[in-house]
């Protein structure tokens, strides 16, 4: 069967997608390898209606309603290569089967790739974040570290102040004597330069130097990467943002390749799930015109 759209990506984005072009009682397959960016974090902060609830939840209830519409098949796995162009699109997933589709949307996500400090990867989540408005509220206006990853960086932490007292730690990612620096201590920031040896307890920073520092919170920045062999084998462009790059997309969340829309982390530098639901919404209605209005 050759299905409308195939959605790859079954978390926030994918489903909005999906969504629309049920509604629009077309057929759409959505492809999912269930991992969720926010898989590590207790509670999801910040979607309208679902405030403070477990990523999880959200997940489930948004596949429940999704899966009452009879024009949408979900199957479980990883698309791993994909061929073809607009009008026939095949996607070859990792146990072998091959699926069809008029169109595809991409709703992908990034992986994070984190700083190598020990200690790091597994509070990552829990008391080690990137987003200030995810998670700086919980803070409750106390002791935040920022651990330095660039010049840029700072510059983007320097909000911080608004969710409580911030200490950057430059860790050698900065010359001591670099601009950015002098304008964090300007603008009230600590600034320490010692270097950081493993993270402990909550969010404790255990310094070379042997001190220890304790925070209420930390931030770091990843780097993030949205290719997945399929976006190799589409020969999707990309483009470049500040944490890694992105999916080009334009306005109507069309890739550089005509048929295939893209939405949600892995096309844009902007990462929430309020946002990835409304790229997702626009990327299944853009599909669905596109059935209508392009040739194939
Ligand atoms: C630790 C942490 C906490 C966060 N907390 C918040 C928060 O409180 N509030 C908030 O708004 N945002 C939060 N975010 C950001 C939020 O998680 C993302 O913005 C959101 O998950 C993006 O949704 P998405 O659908 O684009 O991608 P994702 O949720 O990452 O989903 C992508 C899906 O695509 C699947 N997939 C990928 N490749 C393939 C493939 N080849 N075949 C099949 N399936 C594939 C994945 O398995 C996954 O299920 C947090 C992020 C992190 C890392």
């Amino acid at each position: 069967m050759r299905h409308d759209v195939i959605v790859v990506g079954g978390s926030y984005a994918g489903m909005a997608a999906a969504l629309q072009i049920a509604r629009a009682r077309r057929n759409v397959l959505v492809i999912d390898a269930g991992q969720r960016r926010n898989r590590f974090a207790a509670h999801a902060q910040g979607f309208l209606g679902f405030d403070g609830v477990p990523p999880g939840d959200i997940a489930a209830i948004a596949r429940a309603q999704l899966m009452r519409y009879e024009t949408v098949t979900w199957v479980e796995g990883e698309a791993v290569a994909a061929e073809g162009a607009i009008g026939a699109f095949d996607l070859a997933l990792a146990d072998g089967t091959r699926h069809q589709g008029r169109r595809l949307v991409l709703a992908t996500g990034v992986r994070d790739r984190l700083p190598d400090i020990p200690g790091l990867a597994e509070r990552w989540g829990k008391s080690v974040f990137h987003c200030p408005y995810c998670h700086g509220y919980e803070i409750g206006a106390g002791r935040i570290g920022v651990i330095a990853a660039g010049p840029e960086h700072l510059h983007h932490m320097r909000m911080l102040t608004d969710w409580g007292t911030v200490t950057v730690l430059v860790n050698g990612a900065v010359p001591e004597d670099a601009p950015e620096l002098e304008a964090l201590i300007a603008a009230g920031i600590a600034v320490d330069h010692a270097s950081v040896r493993s993270i402990e307890g909550t969010a404790d920073v255990a310094l070379e130097d042997r001190r220890t520092l304790s925070f209420d919170g930390l931030f770091v920045a990843p780097t993030v990467d949205p290719e997945t062999p399929l976006t190799r084998d589409l020969g999707l462009a990309l483009t470049e943002g500040p944490m890694g790059p992105s999916i080009a997309v334009d306005e109507m969340q069309q890739t550089s390749v005509p048929g295939v829309f893209a939405c949600g982390d892995a096309a844009t530098p902007m990462h929430s799930v309020s946002i990835a639901v409304g790229k997702g919404a626009f990327a299944g209605i853009a599909a669905h015109r596109s059935l209508i209005f392009a040739a194939a």
